[in-house]
């Protein structure tokens, strides 16, 4: 049994005893980070929430204190009261915040023991991932992740200041609820009481929100869990966080413009600046540039259109590719010319993995010009290359011919690769970037039909409203996502606020009207009944964390995340259940 606080106060925290307390009579409690015992002066690090402490207990404060002090572990809980006083020089510590400082010990209490952790209780440890989140909440005393938390709470605290001053209401939405289309699988609930029927768990707030825009709340926000049973790729979790906004009776603009100021002051809580007027780009000149709608500007290789220069060639890989609608293009790696053939045979592999059929080269080595393909195009074709690559010697040149889709990503992909593997991001940079004008519709090959781009709720662009039943696959929605270093922040859109609008979509999803009435019956109705125009946004949480918190790892911002394989080493969830609940909810399990 650990002694108790009863009569003792604490008067500071660990970090925030400061010189302007010597000779101050000062309680602190805490853990016990390090004891040293040195030539019978025993040195303590005290840390709580806000830093660290030196305490030292020396001799002459009496037998009992530092017997006391000598029983001290790692891990311990204890109150000490003491004097603040300087640290002889020598002694100082300019590392630590209160490094000049240490209390000398008159009391000691130690409220609770602790077994030896099985993980250090410090920063730059080598513990494996599985053994941090089976003891997450020693993980989370570690100075770094202590950190992260609080910053994690200062963004949202910020994100609701900021927008209750623009007159947002936060409005709490159903977790057990119907199944909303963000286009991926949902996590399903069995109902008891219902025998046979399942609540999903929402992968967004989205319909609510447009509801909450038909009821009359105008602007409405949420930091909302939202859930989705994806197969896990790096920094995906299967519950995440989102900012979740909508506004009635704006434009795309004013939801820009609302959003551009709240970056602003999330970003500035991670000292990043971001831009009054972050840069647009329409989704076409992204695709072309970058090969990506959420390109990376913090560096160039862009893509280049070699398609003019060679649809004549004799060269038939690539004057066939452009007779037949494909494109060929080329980034240009800059003094990769003397790159190893097992270097360019990697990135032949890698963007088979987009699907490119192969990967031309050509190395412009200072002697002489080394390709496969040199002696199948004209000279006058390699130089009109050249010129649109900007290429000179010492350049590689890496040259896709294929369908646009496919050029797109095998080259945006190998671009990012290429520039990661040598070092040509430049760090601390951050480029935001609007992504407009997107498509309303994308081709989903393996379905053979066409899915939203977005969600299904999005509006189409004015314009292009009547090409909706002559050529789908041409009309503009009034989408938006805002991406940063290559990364999307968030993406939202003005949606469809009519009745016959939205079932007009439906039927180009492919949606019968059957299943119309089933899924979405509930907001087709709403709509009936007076619906503003209305449009928002959402932005994931905890990927804004990652780059705010300068850390690598989704898991590092969230306090107890899940495993890549979707489980938790802490809790042991998912796990089995009695054979009584099971039987309850009218479930059998197949074995
Ligand atoms: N619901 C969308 C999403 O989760 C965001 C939005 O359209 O507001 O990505």
């Amino acid at each position: 049994m650990g002694e108790t606080i009863k009569d003792l106060k604490r008067t500071h925290l660990c970090g925030e005893v400061s010189k302007g307390d010597n000779e101050t009579k000062v309680t602190i409690m805490g853990w016990v980070q390090k004891r040293r015992d040195h030539g019978g002066v025993i040195f303590t690090d005290i840390r709580d929430r806000s830093g660290i402490i030196q305490v030292v207990f020396n001799p002459d404060a009496g037998e009992e204190l530092f017997e006391k002090a000598d029983s001290l572990r790692s891990e311990y809980v204890v109150a000490i009261t003491g004097e603040v006083e300087p640290r002889p020089e020598g002694n100082i510590n300019p590392e630590l915040p209160t490094g000049e400082i240490e209390i000398k010990a008159e009391e000691l209490r130690v409220l609770d023991a602790a077994e030896t952790p099985p993980i250090q209780i410090e920063d730059n440890i080598d513990t494996g991932e599985d053994v941090r989140l089976k003891y997450r909440y020693l993980d989370l005393r570690r100075p770094k992740m202590t950190k992260l938390m609080g910053l994690r709470h200062q963004v949202t605290k910020t994100t609701r200041d900021f927008l209750d001053q623009k007159d947002f209401w936060e409005i709490e939405t159903p977790i057990l609820t119907k199944s909303s289309p963000e286009g991926a699988r949902d996590y399903l609930v069995p109902s008891r009481v219902n025998q046979g029927q399942f609540f999903a768990l929402p992968q967004s707030p989205q319909i609510f929100k447009q509801l909450l825009m038909v009821s009359g709340m105008e602007r409405y926000f949420q930091i909302a869990r939202c859930f989705r049973d994806e197969d896990l790729r790096a920094n995906r979790q299967p519950e995440f966080t989102q900012i979740d906004m909508e506004m009635s009776f704006v434009n795309q603009e004013e939801v820009m413009e609302v959003t551009e100021g709240l970056m602003k002051e999330l970003f500035a809580v991670g000292d990043i600046e971001v831009p009054a007027k972050i840069k647009r780009m329409t989704y076409q000149e992204a695709i072309d540039r970058f090969g990506s709608d959420k390109p990376d500007l913090r560096f160039g290789m862009e893509l280049k259109n070699l398609s003019e220069v060679v649809k004549d060639s004799d060269f038939n890989i690539f004057s066939g590719t452009v007779s037949s609608g494909g494109q060929v293009k080329g980034i240009n790696f800059k003094g990769g010319a003397d790159s190893p053939r097992s270097t360019i045979d990697g990135f032949e592999e890698y963007v088979k993995m987009f699907k490119a059929k192969g990967l031309a080269w050509m190395a412009l080595r200072e002697d002489e010009l080394k390709s496969p393909i040199a002696k199948f195009l004209a000279e006058e074709e390699i130089e009109a290359i050249k010129k649109v690559m900007n290429a000179e010697k010492g350049d590689l040149l890496l040259i896709v011919a294929d369908k646009p889709s496919v050029a797109a990503a095998a080259l945006g992909n190998l671009r990012l690769k290429i520039a990661k593997e040598n070092n040509l991001i430049p760090a601390e940079v951050y480029k935001f970037v609007w992504i407009v004008d997107f498509p309303l519709f994308e081709y989903d090959e393996t379905e053979d039909r066409l899915a939203a781009l977005h969600h299904p709720f999005t509006a189409p662009a004015e314009a292009d409203v009547e090409k909706l039943d002559s050529d789908p696959a041409s009309v503009k929605s009034k989408a938006y996502d805002l991406v940063l270093n290559g990364e999307e922040l968030g993406g939202g859109s003005i949606r469809i606020n009519n009745h016959k609008l939205q079932e007009k979509v439906f039927s180009v999803l492919s949606i019968s009207e059957e299943e119309q009435q089933e899924k979405f019956g509930y907001l087709l109705e709403a709509f009936d009944y007076g619906t503003p125009p209305h449009g928002g946004i959402a932005f994931g949480l905890d990927r804004l964390m990652m780059i705010i918190g300068r850390t690598d790892s989704i898991r590092d911002v969230i306090a107890f995340p899940k495993t890549q394989k979707a489980t938790s080493p802490l809790t042991n969830a998912p796990s089995k259940v009695d054979k009584k609940q099971l039987q309850e909810l009218g479930i059998s399990i197949r074995s």
